[in-house]
């Protein structure tokens, strides 16, 4: 049976995580988060004090850092750094603020990349990020980008971390999430970008009627699976 390698980027709060992690579960495929991975390096820097000027020390930190990913309770997947559980960790401002410039550095993006190549060697694999289509798996069966409106893209953020016991203002997190979109889309070294043969998606407006934009999105990705032969999909 075919095992597609598919790769999902798109700026911050598009949907991706939702969309990739749902793909993932109903095609039986792992589902590897890679911003999760920048955040752990991030993490893991403010852990051992080493400062954002020392590139060096970042890029050493990348190289070694035991990034894994492991099923966890109610279907979320679990990031474990050095056998540590840093799931919820990696998700505070702190630390999405420090992951954008920690991901500029060329030698963290190199080991990182090169782990990321190793998990999706083979296929079965749903990848997202901002670089997969373009750097990463330029050879993916399909790629997708998908984006939302900025005002869009903020709520959904927005809502996800007051859900879970932060405290932050709409307007706070649409100037974060501008401010991350302005530096992965600017940066030298493999910037945010459509990849030429990558399906364009708007996860703001997918006009599928009793569906949720996010189901909408899913929908179209599992029919152009079907139309590039994952035949568990055919019965
Ligand atoms: O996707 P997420 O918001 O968790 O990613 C955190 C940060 O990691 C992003 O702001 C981006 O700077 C960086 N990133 C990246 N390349 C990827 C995935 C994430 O540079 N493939």
């Amino acid at each position: 049976m075919k095992r597609l390698t598919i790769a999902i980027d798109g700026p911050a709060g598009a949907g991706k995580s939702t969309v990739a992690r749902r793909l993932a579960s109903l095609l039986g495929y792992a589902y590897i988060d890679t911003g999760a991975m920048y955040r752990a390096v991030a993490w893991k820097a403010i852990q051992q004090g080493i400062p954002l000027e020392d590139a060096e020390g970042l890029t050493r930190l990348a190289q070694t850092i035991r990034i894994a990913f492991a099923p966890g309770e109610n279907g979320e997947q679990q990031v474990l750094v050095d056998g540590e559980n840093v799931t919820q960790a990696i998700r505070t401002p702190e630390v999405s603020a420090l992951s954008s410039p920690v991901s500029a550095i060329s030698g963290v993006r190199r080991a990182l990349v090169a782990q990321q190549r190793a998990m999706g060697d083979g296929g079965g694999v749903v990848m997202e990020g901002r670089d997969i289509g373009t750097v990463v798996l330029p050879n993916a069966d399909i790629k997708i980008f998908l984006t939302a409106s900025e005002q869009e893209r903020a709520r959904r953020r927005w809502l996800e971390l007051t859900q879970k016991g932060q405290t932050i203002s709409l307007e706070e997190v649409l100037r974060q999430i501008q401010e991350r979109d302005a530096r992965d889309s600017t940066r030298a070294d493999s910037p945010l970008a459509q990849a030429q043969d990558s399906i364009f998606l708007d996860s703001d407006g997918v006009p599928v009627e009793g569906m949720s934009p996010v189901e909408g999105v899913v929908n179209r990705i599992l029919a152009i699976c079907r139309e590039r032969g994952e035949r568990s999909l055919c019965g």
